[in-house]
């Protein structure tokens, strides 16, 4: 679909931003161009409109050579998505999306129910977002206007650079995940370039890793990450490779530790036997019901009267997680509420209390999930409930 022969980039002060690139990507395909500020990124992207023109080599679309087509009818069939979206301040959502079909000459009508059709594709609700203005709108919201506005007239190609740069890390994460899912119905060939290698990892099919004007490796996530092709590549993404892992290693059973159970009606004297046995200084506890109540101390179970139950010095435990939370939840989860461990439960039936994750045990599953991953076992992915717009 898109086809780079031999392209170097020479700008006029003597920069050479992208030095003999060669590249191919596939119909439907979603490349991720990662690399620190500067490698040519932009100017990769920009020569496949041709807001940049090459100094040398040439760039296929679709196997015709993008130099001998017409500017602006070429730009018509590819979407370009970039951070500072450019939506027009003085119109409408619905207008700012419907400026491409405008410009193509289709009705009024059809090209607003086009928009409303892409805004609602993209999370934003046209009833009620439509006649909003760009700065009515959250940074995440503009974000997907701009991604509405650029499949407005249904391109093939999509070039998104650095898109969600801008906004924070909680919105950045639903909105790749939105873009994920949005990239399954429309199968856009896609260049995305970031600088994190993290969302590289994350959206892309394939991943090209650029050094100075060049790409250093063009290759599956997995591969990528497990078996960097040069030195430069393994310090990229190997700098904080386990990190990466966290957020999409998932909880599983077999992380999970099982410490001494009570339940909130149990005498203190069965609870200290109940810890005895086990040798520990402090258990989980129940209720009737066996849902998560909190914890309790070996500690406060001594100092406690004899006739006392649990229920009189249980503390609540508000730090859990469903099974299938990925090691980066439990991590940061474990952070706001200063634990020593989580509580895992199992969302799909009845928050029923499954175990604990430690510490120990996430660096664990850590390990078991970055040796998997060397070994060539595929990404695991983890599934991230998004919610729509706030
Ligand atoms: P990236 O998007 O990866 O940060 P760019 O493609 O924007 O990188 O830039 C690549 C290199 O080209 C950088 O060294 C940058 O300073 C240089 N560069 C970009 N645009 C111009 C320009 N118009 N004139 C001269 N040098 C430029
Ligand atoms: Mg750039």
């Amino acid at each position: 679909m898109i086809r780079f022969e031999h392209v170097t980039k020479r700008y006029a002060d003597g920069t050479t931003a992208v030095d003999d690139l060669s590249f191919e990507v596939a119909e439907g395909e979603l490349i991720t161009l990662v690399g620190p500020s500067g490698c040519g990124k932009t100017t990769t992207m920009k020569m496949v409109n041709r807001l940049i023109e090459p100094t040398a080599g040439r760039i296929l679309l679709d196997g015709r050579d993008i130099a001998e087509a017409d500017p602006v009818e070429l730009r018509r069939g590819i979407g370009y998505v970039i951070q500072q979206v450019g939506l027009f301040p003085h119109r409408t959502v619905l207008e700012n999306t419907a400026t491409v079909p405008h410009l193509l000459g289709w009705t009024r009508k059809k090209a607003r129910a086009r928009a409303a059709e892409l805004l609602d594709l993209v999370g934003l609700d046209p009833a009620v977002h439509g006649d909003r203005y760009p700065d009515q709108l959250s940074g995440g919201q503009r974000q997907r206007v701009g991604v509405a506005r650029a499949l407005a007239a249904d391109p093939p190609v999509l070039l998104m650079d650095e898109p969600f740069g801008a906004v924070d890390p909680v919105v950045r994460e639903r909105l790749q995940s939105e873009f994920l899912r949005l990239q399954s119905q429309v199968r856009k060939t896609v260049l995305f370039v970031t600088h994190d290698i993290e969302e590289a990892v994350r959206l892309g099919d394939r991943i090209a890793v650029y050094g100075e004007g060049r790409i250093e490796q063009f290759d599956a996530p997995a591969a990528v990450l497990g078996a960097p092709a040069t030195p430069y590549v393994a310090d990229f993404v190997g700098a904080d490779r386990g990190l990466k892992r966290l957020s999409v290693t998932p909880i599983e059973r077999g992380d999970l530790e099982r410490p001494p159970l009570v339940h909130l009606d149990d005498r203190l004297s069965a609870a200290a036997a109940r810890l005895a046995a086990d040798d520990a200084r402090w258990a989980v506890v129940l209720d009737d019901a066996d849902r998560l109540h909190g914890w309790i101390s070996a500690e406060a179970v001594r100092a406690g009267r004899a006739g006392d139950t649990v229920r009189d010095h249980a503390r609540r435990m508000e730090a859990w997680l469903p099974l299938g939370a990925s090691l980066k939840q439990a991590f940061s989860t474990m952070l706001q509420h200063d634990a020593g461990w989580i509580a895992v439960l199992d969302g799909d039936h009845s928050d029923h209390f499954l175990g604990v994750l430690t510490p120990a045990g996430l660096h664990e599953a850590l390990r078991r999930s970055i040796e998997a991953e060397a070994l060539g076992a595929d990404r695991t992915e983890v599934t991230v409930d998004t919610i729509s717009t706030a």
